[in-house]
């Protein structure tokens, strides 16, 4: 009961800080969408969420959407994927009425993700990866490689292009956490300026629960926020991450 509480009041304590965000900026609060990341979450305090109206959900690892669809299914949902995907788990994932991968950043994945679409004659949407604080630990595509993967992901018939996604960097200078977000916004432009045909790139996913005000301020149209609503994961975020433990987890 207490925990259900604390749910519903940190998702009006960040619909709060949206709004002010928006307020400091001169956007409108219904241009944003808060998404829940919910990685280690479990499925019984993502249903409170979920019944309190907040729709939109999105999970890291296959294995975890897995655990959850059933005790989810029939709490109304739409589901994004936002974590390191790899090739061998791409049937899988296409199990669970996921409605768009965020995190596509190279293009053999795309391709493969393409093919495997066809053969179930589905498409999905996608955003584009964006390495934009340039850390080798963290994925995404190099931001001097964008147009270039959006331009051959745009080619492949299944998949629709709806936007690019960053995880900013994680500091406390505020203004190399903003360079990166507005380095999407740039990218943004180069890929809208290069009009590539059936190229929609309208959405830009980028603010965390340490970040999002600085995220919406620099453009953001969708805030991923984790932490702030469920509290502290039990998880390091490296885990998620980093290529090193990506890698190990891959092979255990
Ligand atoms: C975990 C995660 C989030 C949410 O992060 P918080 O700091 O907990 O709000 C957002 N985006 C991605 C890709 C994540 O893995």
């Amino acid at each position: 009961m207490e925990d259900q509480i604390n749910i519903i009041e940190h998702i009006k304590e960040i619909e709060d800080r949206i709004i002010k965000a928006c307020e400091k900026s001169g956007r409108d609060p219904h241009e944003i969408l808060l998404l829940l990341a919910t990685k280690t979450v479990p499925a019984k305090r993502i249903a409170v969420a979920l019944e309190a109206g907040h729709r939109v959900i999105a999970e890291n690892k296959v294995q975890e959407l897995k655990e959850k669809y059933c005790a989810l299914r029939s709490v109304k949902h739409v589901n994004h994927f936002i974590g390191h995907l790899q090739t061998n788990k791409i049937k899988d994932l296409l199990k669970y009425d996921v409605s768009c991968i965020q995190s596509i950043d190279r293009f053999e994945l795309a391709e493969k993700l393409d093919q495997r679409l066809a053969f179930e004659q589905k498409t999905i949407d996608v955003f584009i990866q964006v390495n934009t604080s340039d850390e080798e630990s963290k994925f995404g595509v190099h931001p001097g490689q964008t147009l270039q993967l959006v331009r051959q992901v745009a080619a492949l018939k299944n998949i629709r292009i709806k936007g690019l996604m960053t995880i900013g960097l994680l500091s406390n200078e505020s203004e190399k956490v903003r360079a990166c977000f507005q380095l999407l916004k740039n990218i943004q432009q180069k890929v809208l300026d290069a009009n590539i045909p059936g190229v929609s790139v309208r959405e830009l996913s980028m603010g965390m629960s340490g970040d999002l005000e600085i995220a919406i301020e620099e453009g953001a149209t969708i805030v991923r926020v984790g932490t702030a609503i469920f509290g502290q994961r039990p998880t390091p975020d490296s885990y998620y991450w980093n290529e090193t433990s990506a890698l190990s987890t891959a092979t255990s």
